[in-house]
């Protein structure tokens, strides 16, 4: 049974003009007790956030509980968004505008798996929506992994934009070459935050001791290896230009990697032409690049090339990669094939940007372990589990594609919701708690972290300085 918004035209007598407003009507046939729709959303992200805003704006009186594992809220639009697109943070406004909601209760520092299982939630609300994103890596698995200075990107990602467990990760800028295996944009990110002028970097919310290693890093060249060829890659192209019009590096393309792509162009969509069109521009650049390689810093990918080997004593000094062919009609789908050649290339920092996976936090979440998601149905799980954002379809995909599959489950959940037993909801949930003694971190406690975090921001010249130890900020927000 789902709640329905029906529109009434009034006249608003004092102004003498017609408004709208909007009154919720819920069909109950068979009785009549008004029962309040309780929906839980695990995960404060873009899915957990956009889902609530459609529960919101299709029903009238739900009332949705955000439980997030972390003090801090939005997911990854603060944890995994570069520093230096402080534009895509603004999504922030809205989500702040959805918690601020009367309707809406954020309840932060709460694990969910642990400090309470979903089958509780199931029973405590009409309808509970899994959307706790991807926040785990998927291995190369090839020798030399474990190698010292061999770092996954999602930890080194977490290390510069504070995330409280990535906070302590080892990672060693002393050497003049890193390679980052992975050509998607979290790949391109991590290249940049290697490759940008410190100068430029102060000015973002870059944790402080990410900021003072990266003043202090040799890293002149970093090469970007993707094991299938151009047409492939997964980077888009406003990144790419990006990167390409950094004033202190230059892209050092290899012409070999072209060979024969101008027949493909004419074939091409639109937005993959461009992105060709601009590496072929580049390349045109690449001999002056290497006659000035010396004051430039460089960004070298590679294609065809998949890493065979890390190789190195206690740190890793250099790379084994086998050179691929790509094979298949369909160059989107098309697969690489390893031949028996190899490439080496020296360097001192292996960073590893081949996706994210989710991770199972509740035994009773049906899940796929090999590709790393929930198991769903269009965002259907199971009886009133639904699933949505990347936990659910996998991590792929921008914020605006996660809002899209959110608003699409939201009006699923509202759809499906059964309304004929009343749930007991927050307020079962705050006993729950109590008798664990796990402190809540409500929106108002966030809001004090956030105002201590600008402040020190202020003090540095930068939007925010986070804190990144989570008693630190449990402290600040129990307070
Ligand atoms: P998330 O954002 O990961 O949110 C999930 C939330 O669930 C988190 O807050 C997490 O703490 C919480 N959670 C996890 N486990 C539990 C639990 N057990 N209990 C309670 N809560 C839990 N997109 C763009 O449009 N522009 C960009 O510039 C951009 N940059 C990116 C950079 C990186 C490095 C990455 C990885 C992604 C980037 N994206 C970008 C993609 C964008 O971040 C994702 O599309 C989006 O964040 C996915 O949203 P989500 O809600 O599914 O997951």
């Amino acid at each position: 049974m789902k709640c329905s918004v029906i529109m009434h035209t009034t006249s608003d007598k004092k102004n003498g003009r017609s408004i709208m407003s909007l009154k919720m009507v819920k069909k109950f046939s068979h009785f009549s007790n008004k029962v309040t729709p309780r929906v839980c959303i695990v995960g404060s992200g873009p899915a957990g956030f956009y889902a609530c805003q459609q529960l919101l704006k299709l029903c009238a009186d739900v009332h949705v509980d955000i439980l997030e594992r972390l003090p801090v809220p939005y997911g990854l639009v603060r944890f995994g968004v570069a520093p230096d697109h402080p534009k895509v943070k603004n999504v922030i406004n809205t989500f702040h505008k959805i918690a601020k909601n009367s309707r809406v209760n954020f309840m932060g520092n709460i694990n969910v798996g642990e400090d309470i299982t979903v089958e509780e939630l199931k029973n405590n609300y009409h309808a509970v929506l899994l959307a706790y994103g991807s926040d785990q890596d998927k291995v190369l698995g090839i020798p030399g992994e474990t190698l010292n200075n061999v770092i996954s990107g999602r930890q080194f990602v977490g290390w510069y934009n504070g995330v409280p467990f990535d906070k302590d990760l080892k990672v060693n800028l002393d050497t003049e070459e890193a390679l980052v295996v992975g050509q998607g944009n979290v790949a391109l990110d991590i290249a940049r935050i290697l490759l940008t002028p410190i100068d430029e970097l102060k000015k973002t919310d870059i944790t402080s001791y990410a900021l003072e290693q990266l003043s202090q890093s040799r890293i002149r060249k970093v090469w970007l290896v993707g094991r299938r060829g151009p047409l492939q890659a997964a980077f888009t192209t406003a990144e790419l230009r990006e990167i390409s019009k950094m004033q202190n590096c230059t892209t050092m393309w290899r012409s070999e990697d072209f060979q024969a792509i101008e027949e493909h162009l004419l074939n091409l969509p639109r937005p993959k032409k461009r992105m060709i069109e601009l590496m072929l521009n580049n390349l045109s650049h690449t001999t002056f690049a290497k006659e000035n390689s010396t004051k430039m810093k460089i960004l070298a990918p590679i294609f065809f090339r998949s890493p065979k080997e890390i190789i190195g004593t206690n740190f890793v000094q250099r790379v084994i990669l086998t050179k691929n062919n790509v094979t298949g009609d369909n160059f989107l789908t098309a697969r690489a094939v390893p031949t028996c050649f190899e490439e080496e290339i020296s360097c001192g920092l292996v960073i590893k940007s081949i996706g994210y996976k989710s991770v199972q936090i509740d035994k009773d979440i049906p899940f796929d372990q090999c590709v790393g998601r929930i198991i769903n149905s269009y965002g259907k799980v199971k009886d009133n589990l639904y699933a949505a954002g990347w936990a659910a379809t996998g991590p792929t995909g921008v914020i605006l594609s996660t809002m899209t599959n959110a608003f699409q489950i939201g009006n699923l959940i509202n759809q499906e919701l059964d309304l004929s037993h009343p749930k007991v909801g927050t307020k079962r949930l705050i006993e729950i708690f109590k008798e664990k003694n796990v402190a809540i971190v409500r929106f108002e406690d966030w809001e004090k972290i956030d105002k201590v975090e600008c402040e020190r921001g202020k003090i540095l010249g930068k939007p925010r300085e986070k804190i990144v130890d989570i008693a630190e900020m449990l402290k600040i927000a129990l307070s």
